[in-house]
């Protein structure tokens, strides 16, 4: 069968680029986990939580943008066990509640996307008043904030603090 065009796969990556993942195949973050990495173009490590790690994303142009990626490899978080669903939610409040005590922010967004890379993860999003986008989520891409290392480090440190 021929491959749809990207027309008909409305902008969707190729459906065996999606599928590999959704099988544990070439996952990127599963990679990531295995490595040990603690920082790369798009996070600096924060804290291994109860069944996730928590990362501060590369771009800051949220103060306090974090991702939460769960520890197993499953597409949707109904993939965990009834116990594990309860560790990766209290991970996200813990992690919400740092967020709030380090950023001060008027509100909190947790999205579950996981349309580009199908693992379980978390954007733990603060929201400031007056923020650009007053009715919808956070756009990543308009106008990303990069740090210098000292400042990943110092504002990790500041969350890992407030995570006690
Ligand atoms: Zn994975």
């Amino acid at each position: 069968m021929a491959q749809p065009t990207a027309a008909e796969s409305g902008g969707w990556m190729p459906r065996e680029t999606w599928d590999a993942p959704v099988r544990g195949e070439s996952c990127p973050l599963c990679a990531e986990l295995a490595w040990g990495v603690q920082a790369n173009a798009y996070f600096y490590k924060v804290a291994d939580l109860r069944l996730s790690e928590l990362r501060l994303a590369a771009n800051q142009n949220v103060p306090g943008y974090c991702v939460l990626v769960c520890k197993r490899h499953v597409r949707e978080p109904y993939e965990l066990s009834p116990d594990e669903r309860g560790l990766f939610f209290e991970d996200m409040m813990a992690t919400g509640l740092a967020l709030e005590r380090v950023f001060q922010p008027i509100k909190m967004n947790f999205e579950l996307l996981g349309n580009i890379v199908p693992h379980l993860h978390c954007h733990v999003n603060p929201r400031y008043y007056g923020d650009p986008w007053p009715d919808s989520p956070v756009r990543p891409g308009v106008q990303p904030v990069y740090l210098t290392p000292s400042e990943y480090r110092e504002r990790a440190a500041r969350i890992r603090t407030a995570l006690r």
